[in-house]
Order: C-alpha cells, then structure tokens, then sequence
C-alpha cells in the first residue's frame, strides 16, 4: 500500500468555525435508538411509563463491543418501538417525552478510578463512542496492553468541509481533554502524546498547543500542524502524517503501537471522569444553504433534526439533501424525523445548487483518482472489476483498504460514482465471503 500526502484541497466552507456554540431548549421528545455505534445494540433496562432524569441508564450494553445508552433528558419514557437506522438495519429506540426541566440524576457521581481496568470500565460506563464519526466503543479500542502503545494519538484535523464542532471542542473544552490525557498517563502509562491538526485552524492550534505544555510533565507532547487537505482526519492517514507509521491494510492502528482518539471522544471521557455524567449532549455543527441561522448548537442526544433546525431558525428552502456529517463521507437521510446520534458532528440542508453535480461521461483515463488517492488505489480499475463482477480482481486492488474518503470522485473530470462504487464493490466482495463461508 503507497501512502501518500495526496487528497485533495475542498472548499472549507467553515462558516460557523467563529460562532460559539449555544445551548437549544430541550425538545418535546427525543428517540434514543440502541445502536449509534458499531457493535451489538444496547439493550432497554427501563419500560414505558418509568421517569427518568438527564444521564439515568436506560440501556445496558449489549455485548462486549456495545456500549449502554443514557436519558439525555428528564422526563417519561413513552414508547419503547422499532426504528430504521440510516444504516438500514433496525433496532429498538426508547422515546422520552422531555418535562422541560433537564434535571440531571442526582445519583450519579464521578467514577471510581484506580486502575487501568476501572478507568475502561469507566470509559464503558459513559457510553463514550468514537465521536469523530467512526461510533466505534472507545473502551473496546482503548482495551489493549497498555505496553503496546507507543503514541496516544488525538485527532484534531476536522477535515470534512462545514464541520467546526471538533474546534469548539479544542477551544472550549481543554479542561475536560486535560483530565482524560492525565487519566491516561497515570493509569495506562502513556508516554507520548502527538496531535495532529490542520494548518488553517490558527486558534486551536493556540489552544491545543497550550493544552500540550500543561499535560508534559513525564510525557513527551508534539503537536503537527499539517497541511489543509481532505482526509488528513482518517485515521491511517493521520498516523502516517503524524508518526510516519503505515498501518498495513487489514492491520489496526495499534499494531503499529498507535492509538487513535479524537478530540471531543477525548473531552467526553474527561469530563465523565469528572462529574460522572455519561454521553448525552453534542455540540453539532448546523449547516448548509437550506439553513437560515448556520450555527453551532449543543443539543441533546436523540433531538431530532427537524427540531435542531427549527431551533437554527428553520430551513428557508425544502433541502435537496440533509445528510449526517460533511459532505464527503456524510451520510444521507430520508427525513428530518432522524434524531442527532453520539457519534453526529454535524447536519447539513443543501439546496440543490450546492448538490448540482454535472452528468456522467466515460474515462477518460487521465489517472486523477489514483493520484489523490491517499493509499494510491486505482478506483477506475476497482470499477472495471465490479462491473465484471470479478472478486479475484477487487481484492488484487486492495479495494478493502478503501476508506470511501470521496477524494477519487471529487477529482473526476468525468464526474464518474467511483466512491459510490466501491462502496457497492465492498458488499460484493461481502456477499462473495459469506457464500464462500456457506458452502
Ligand atoms: S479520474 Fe475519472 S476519468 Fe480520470 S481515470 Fe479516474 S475514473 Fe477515469
Ligand atoms: S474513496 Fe477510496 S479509492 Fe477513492 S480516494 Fe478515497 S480511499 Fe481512495
């Protein structure tokens, strides 16, 4: 596999990188599905009718990669109903209908934390996910010997165009990623920490760079300011372009001794560590040419989207797209009713100019895909391949390793769906496996 510094330059679009986040009032009602996270879905440990307060367990973790789910307000729950997630699967999701009041549950208090096993099980005990998207268990990924990590990597790129909540997290929230890192040095023995963040991002860099100098003490501390280009966030990327470490395809990061957190994950286990209040609230970044106030706004997990909007002045046009994240690797829902998930960084409304794309025409064979390609891929190839169903071929192109960044389609000047066929390409090979698997 060829790392490389390719990707590709976006637009930036951070309208709301200078608006600090303000708090909405509480919803009627928010839907918490069981699953917003890679993993087993939770599962419900409270019934229809029960009252609940702001951070009152209502899921237990359903597995050893799963994670439970908290009331993220006070009130009743009132249906607990199927719900299809924007993954395609169903799950079930508990419905509280919100007194209004956000009265935190006065029977939680700070963890417990003396060990490198209690502060896992604290880390499980918050429901933290990866917040940068991924939605992957946290205490899952942190659950290895500690000797094995050479560097604790924090994620502070915030590639994707639109989205500035990771850089409220960096200016606001320094104090809570201060608790967590010195959690980490004291009980998983973290030696050396690297920050990776993106050039244009002159205020957190400040921050994070002070953040650094009050956590050094028996610590070694970089912060890499890295060149503005999309995706220096994905996580392979990132540990290359910070540690110069390739993770070889089908390897995790921690087989090369790295550890991946991104900066809001990091600031959501400290301030857990400090005030025993789980995941329940996001900021999340609100956004596109549909939305009439463009704001940064802290919501309660399970808001839904609609709600959100409304709350941002409401949409001044019927959206051609809303999708869940930024519009490279964002995801794209049927409708506003979906709620704000853990791992939600931002919504967009784009009208239908800002998703205009022009027709498709054949190859061109110019190389372009392959060449901002972070991992040096041949995307036109994987198209051929899928077009003939070849398996044999897709796996010769390492299409697995393909992170659906979007740089390849970006690039296209045939304007040619080559993320979108991978994506399809990757269930084949899916499929393919199982059949094997079956036989
Ligand atoms: S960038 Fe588009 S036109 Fe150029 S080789 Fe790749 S698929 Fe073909
Ligand atoms: S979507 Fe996949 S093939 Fe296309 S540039 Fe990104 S990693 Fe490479």
């Amino acid at each position: 596999m060829a790392f490389s510094l390719h990707g590709v330059h976006v637009p930036h679009r951070k309208n709301t990188a200078n608006s600090s986040a303000v708090y909405v009032d509480p919803p009627k009602t928010v839907t918490i599905p069981m699953s917003m996270h890679i993993g087993a879905p939770a599962k419900p440990c409270v019934k229809v009718g029960d009252l609940v307060k702001v951070g009152t367990l209502i899921a237990q973790a359903g597995g050893t990669v799963s994670v439970p789910m908290h009331a993220s307000v006070s009130g009743k729950v009132v249906k607990i109903a199927d719900y299809l997630t924007s993954a395609g699967s169903t799950v079930p999701a508990i419905v509280i209908e919100s007194d209004g009041e956000m009265i935190p549950d006065e029977s939680l208090t700070p963890p417990v934390v003396d060990s490198k096993d209690s502060l896992i099980e604290a880390i499980k005990n918050a429901g933290v996910v990866g917040l940068g998207g991924a939605g992957f268990p946290t205490h899952v990924k942190l659950n290895v010997d500690p000797a094995r990590i050479e560097q604790l990597v924090i994620n502070c790129a915030e590639c994707e165009p639109y989205v500035t909540s990771d850089t409220y997290t960096m200016l606001t929230r320094t104090e809570d990623m201060k608790t967590a890192i010195e959690a980490f040095k004291t009980y998983m023995g973290i030696k050396h920490i690297v920050i990776g963040i993106e050039s244009n991002k002159k205020a957190a860099i400040k921050s994070m760079m002070q953040l650094m100098k009050d956590t050094c003490q028996g610590c070694k501390v970089d912060v890499k300011v890295l060149p503005a280009k999309y995706p220096q966030g994905g996580e392979k990327v990132l540990i290359y372009h910070t540690t110069g470490k390739v993770v070889p395809t089908g390897k995790l990061p921690i087989d090369v001794g790295c550890v991946v957190l991104n900066c809001t994950t990091l600031a959501a286990i400290g301030s857990y560590l400090a005030t025993g209040m789980p995941l329940v609230k996001k900021c999340v970044t609100v956004d596109g040419g549909a939305v009439k106030n463009p704001q940064n706004v802290i919501v309660p997990v399970g808001m839904s989207m609609a709600d959100v909007f409304e709350a941002c002045g409401g949409l001044t046009c019927e959206p051609s797209k809303v999708i869940y994240g930024g519009p490279m690797m964002g995801v794209t829902v049927p409708d506003t009713s979906a709620p704000i998930m853990k791992n939600t960084n931002a919504i967009l409304a784009l009208t239908a100019k800002e998703t205009k794309l022009p027709a498709t025409t054949p190859c061109i064979r110019c190389g372009s895909c392959t060449n901002t390609c972070p991992f040096g891929l041949a995307p036109a190839e994987i198209a051929k391949a899928y077009d003939r169903k070849d398996a044999v071929k897709l796996e010769e192109l390492s299409l697995n390793t393909c992170m659906e960044c979007g740089c390849c389609s970006f690039v296209c000047p045939a304007n040619r769906p080559l993320v979108q066929t991978n994506k399809l390409a990757k269930a084949f090979l899916r499929e393919q496996k199982a059949k094997e698997g079956n036989k």
